[in-house]
């Protein structure tokens, strides 16, 4: 999986490389889809939802330019799957996800693979998690049309925030936005298709 659908599709940071080969991704999909754990896909996870396939995974990873002892933000953990792959790469990483029944599935696979620095809570990430905040970096595991101002609220300054940019159904641009003192920088980085971040 990492040599034929990541580094070959030009993934170079060697820390998302090793991250990606060291989270068992069989473990986060349902029982009926272990076998194509690692197929060039997303794969459905429940209530609706989907993993999302490990190129884009890495692909926000190394967008993120995590260096080790940054505090990063998911909203979507879905699976808690992305979530283990960044917390290899961060030092402490919080993960929310709108749907109860993912998150405790998610907290239970996390628990047995003994990571202790992904942090998860079910509820709306939509207003971030401030008791947390500020975060060195976030990341959106669902398309919205605009970063959510409680999440450019709760981004330090410096910081970036990775997301898919649209409307669910249509197809969507990955970017990233800086936060600088001029306000937000963003750069285009890809184009991709992500379920819609919902609210309650
Ligand atoms: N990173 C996940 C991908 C899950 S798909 C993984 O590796 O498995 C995106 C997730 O975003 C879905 O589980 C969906 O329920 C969740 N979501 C949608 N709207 C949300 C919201 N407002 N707050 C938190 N999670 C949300």
């Amino acid at each position: 999986m990492v040599r034929d659908q990541i580094a070959a599709r030009g993934i170079r940071d060697r820390r998302v490389l090793e991250a990606m080969a060291s989270v068992p991704r069989h473990e986060f999909v349902l029982a009926p889809f272990r076998d194509s754990a690692y197929e060039d896909r997303p794969l459905p996870i429940g209530r609706g939802q989907t993993i999302s396939q490990p190129y884009i995974v890495a692909r926000m990873a190394e967008a993120l330019e995590l260096k080790g002892k940054e505090r990063l933000l998911e909203v979507g953990s879905g699976s808690g799957y992305a979530a283990a792959v960044f917390g290899r790469l961060a030092a402490e990483v919080y993960g929310i996800e709108l749907e109860p029944e993912l998150n405790d599935r998610a907290v239970k696979v996390l628990a047995s693979l003994g990571v202790r620095n992904v942090h998860l809570r079910a509820g709306d990430g939509f207003q971030g998690w401030p008791a947390q905040a500020p975060f060195d970096a976030i990341v959106l595991s669902c398309a919205a049309p605009e970063l959510p101002a409680p999440l450019w609220e709760q981004l330090r300054m410096g910081g970036v925030a990775v997301m898919p940019e649209g409307e669910a159904g249509r197809v969507q641009r990955l970017v990233r936005i800086r936060k600088t003192i001029q306000g937000p920088r963003k750069e285009v980085l890809e184009l991709v298709a992500f379920v819609p971040l919902r609210r309650p």
